[in-house]
């Protein structure tokens, strides 16, 4: 019963030169800061308070119920130059750890946290195929040589990232990342001794798949929905009613206490969205 979620930055941050960078790396540090942003994954910009540091279980339901996760820690990791949410999850018991999504630079935050938890790095779960979630891909799995799991319908984006490079603004380093097993919707699979469950939430982008975790009711929905906003749809592969269809049916359909970790900013839960997000009301 010990699994607890850490969350050190909790904003997110849109930076087009390195003086930019630097600013939100020392911001990174001071998570008492606020700050606008506007940045790729939201359908407008938005002004989000950074969380700051805090420690909850991980898993809403999982609150003072016997669940699958025991000893399973969160480590909520906003990297790269548009400050998208990596998710490290590890289970120092049993000496490993999952990483879904990362975000350029990812593996100097995730290196550390693997040494003093003394766990290794076995998969890595990309929610959807945009470079902002896959940047630091190929650096991750070159350190630690972990799997990797991704939806076959952002395959072109993930083994050949260069065609992303005009929704870049600017030059960045993109690396092609193997993909090792491409996932099914509706598919279970075990890690970290829980049962996690893939849903497809195209409309954001085609691949754009979450990973539920029914015991402790979280799920991990990339850039379909964020706190209070849901995914741009303008980028290629985008629609607006696929992506409605996807959130009533695939996300507001999972328990309303579920946990929702987005690819940017706070996360929420799926009673929330359906009581105030304006863009898919329940
Ligand atoms: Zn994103
Ligand atoms: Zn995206």
């Amino acid at each position: 019963m010990k699994a607890k979620m850490i969350s050190r930055r909790g904003a997110t941050a849109q930076s087009g030169n390195r003086q930019d960078r630097e600013s939100n790396r020392r911001r990174r540090k001071f998570p008492s800061s606020t700050f606008r942003v506007t940045h790729s994954g939201l359908r407008a910009s938005a002004s989000l308070r950074e969380t700051g540091l805090k420690e909850k279980r991980f898993g809403i339901a999982g609150r003072g119920k016997p669940h699958g996760l025991a000893g399973v820690n969160l480590h909520v990791l906003p990297a790269g130059p548009i400050q998208t949410n990596a998710y490290l999850l590890t289970a120092p018991e049993r000496g490993e750890a999952v990483l879904i999504d990362a975000p350029g630079g990812v593996w100097a935050d995730v290196a550390p946290i693997l040494a003093a938890e003394k766990c290794v790095l076995k998969e890595l779960w990309i929610t959807h195929g945009h470079w902002d979630h896959t940047q630091g891909g190929a650096e991750v799995v070159r350190a630690t040589g972990a799997k990797v799991r991704a939806h076959v319908a952002d395959r072109v984006l993930i083994e050949t990232p260069d065609v992303m490079k005009r929704f870049m603004g600017g030059e960045l380093h993109l690396e092609p990342i193997h993909v090792d097993h491409w996932v099914t919707p509706g598919e279970t699979f075990q890690a970290l001794g829980a049962t996690v469950e893939v849903r497809h939430v195209p409309g954001h982008c085609l691949g754009n798949v979450l990973f539920y975790f029914p015991a402790v009711h979280a799920a991990f929905v990339g850039d379909a929905l964020f706190r209070g906003n849901v995914g741009r749809t303008d980028l290629p592969g985008g629609d607006f009613g696929t992506l409605e269809k996807s959130i009533r049916g695939q996300i507001y359909s999972l328990p309303d206490r579920t946990a929702i970790h987005p690819g940017h900013g706070p996360e929420t839960t799926v009673a929330e969205e359906k009581a105030h997000n304006p863009h898919v009301p329940a």
